[in-house]
């Protein structure tokens, strides 16, 4: 569910025509409606009802403060994996003890700045990291929370680029080692163990590979408490998918009773970290044609936004859907095959290719729909282009919660080096 509909012949965001938001700020933009926001994240939160349960967004997904600070409002966390992301975190009125801090590359200045907010606990991902925290923690005088990501080798099946729970993935600790290096971290003074965690992939459809990997760190979690380590803290990751053409994944219900039905009598808290399911479609980008063209063997509808604005399509062959701002109906909708392309010079500059679409013109504004996640925040400013603003609707108003750049913004931490030669003074 969603709160971009039709109504009067266009297409509005909660109370609010897209139209009236592009001609007052300009395309492109991120749009993203409050009230979808606020729905997803409570939907997800009463879904796992009395159950002690803590949600901490994953940062990553959208990163804007004032997301954040949303999701922090209605007693939301955040798991970041970076120190960027953990002052973004911290900037947005998060509590130190509702962070997680995941990730397979902390540096030592990342590691200081989250013992520092006293967060929740490290999910960390190899042995070296371990050791490194410890030592850090000891010159602090501190005794620092971790768990350790397990990587219970299980196919999420999902785009490979987005699968992180295969032995072959780069994150975690194998399942078969994480007994040792648990009873290694139980030893270290400057360490205490807190919990398990795993994450195993984004954009899930199925509930069963969850299932699979609870059922392994489940008996994880039971010879650990054999071994006198107490596990406070189960840590199910991210990753449910959302619907971006026809994909049918589980409800947030669903994926709950699921993850309920394996970890029920363990006793412990559970930690989740969704990032897509509580943002993907809450947001869109609109963007306005500029030309249409028609060539040999394709038609281009050519828009101002292209793949430093959202690059899923380039990057992962993702589907997102596109809509006219604008309704076609009846006679007007004789749909053409066409490719949308952004203005950037790769031939890897599009957002949909193949897709049938009505007759547009020079004018015309566009929405991808399911953009709320990973768009924004993995966009650039390649070309040059300025990065676009980000917008928030809430009932009949709008909120810019990041303006446009300008071309200042653009060179702001340049330096220009004097090439002149330098005059000799005799
Ligand atoms: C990216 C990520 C998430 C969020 O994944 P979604 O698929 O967006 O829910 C959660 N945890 C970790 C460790 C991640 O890297």
């Amino acid at each position: 569910m969603n709160s971009f509909h039709y109504q009067d012949g266009q297409l509005f965001c909660e109370q609010l025509p897209v139209a009236e938001i592009a001609r007052q700020e300009g395309t492109p933009f991120y749009l993203y409606s409050h009230e979808t926001l606020v729905r997803h994240y409570q939907a997800f939160d009463e879904a796992f009802g009395d159950f002690d349960h803590q949600i901490c967004y994953s940062v990553k997904a959208c990163s804007n403060l004032s997301v954040i600070s949303l999701f922090a409002s209605l007693g939301g966390g955040c798991d970041v994996v970076s120190g960027g992301e953990l002052f973004r975190a911290l900037r947005a009125g998060v509590e130190g003890g509702k962070i997680v801090f995941s990730g397979v590359g902390k540096t030592v200045a990342e590691i200081n700045a989250a013992l520092d907010a006293g967060i929740l606990m490290f999910n960390v991902e190899s042995s070296q990291e371990l050791d490194l925290i410890n030592e850090l923690a000891e010159k602090r005088s501190m005794v620092a929370p971790v768990s350790v990501r397990i990587n219970p080798d299980v196919d999420p099946q999902t785009h490979p680029y987005i699968s992180t729970g295969l032995s072959a993935n780069k994150f975690g600790i194998p399942i078969s080692e994480a007994v040792s290096l648990y009873q290694r971290a139980a030893n270290l003074p400057n360490i205490k163990v807190v919990g398990v965690d795993c994450h195993i992939g984004s954009q899930l459809t199925k509930v069963s590979p969850f299932r699979d990997a609870l059922d392994r760190v489940k008996s994880l979690i039971e010879e650990l408490r054999r071994l006198k380590i107490d596990i406070h803290y189960l840590d199910i990751g991210g990753g449910l998918g959302i619907t971006y053409d026809a994909e049918r994944p589980p409800l947030p219900a669903e994926y709950a009773q699921a993850v309920m039905g394996v970890v029920n009598d363990l006793g412990c808290g559970l930690i989740m970290e969704p990032g897509r399911a509580l943002v993907g479609n809450a947001g869109i980008l609109v963007s306005r044609v500029l030309y249409t063209k028609v060539g040999v063997t394709k038609n281009f509808v050519i828009v101002d936004a292209g793949m430093n604005d959202l690059v899923r399509p380039s990057l992962y062959n993702a589907y997102q859907k596109i809509v006219p701002v604008r309704e076609f109906t009846g006679k007007e909708i004789d749909q053409k095959t066409v490719d949308v392309v952004g203005p950037i010079c790769e031939s890897g500059d599009f957002l949909a290719q193949e897709r049938l679409l009505p007759p547009l013109i020079s004018g015309d504004l566009l929405a991808v729909m399911s953009s709320g996640a990973y768009g924004f925040t993995m966009s650039s400013n390649y070309n040059s282009r300025l990065r676009v603003p980000e917008i928030m609707v809430i009932g009949k108003q709008y909120q810019v919660i990041r303006r446009r750049e300008t071309f200042d913004d653009l060179v702001a931490g340049e330096i220009m080096v004097d090439w002149r030669p330098k005059v000799e003074r005799s």
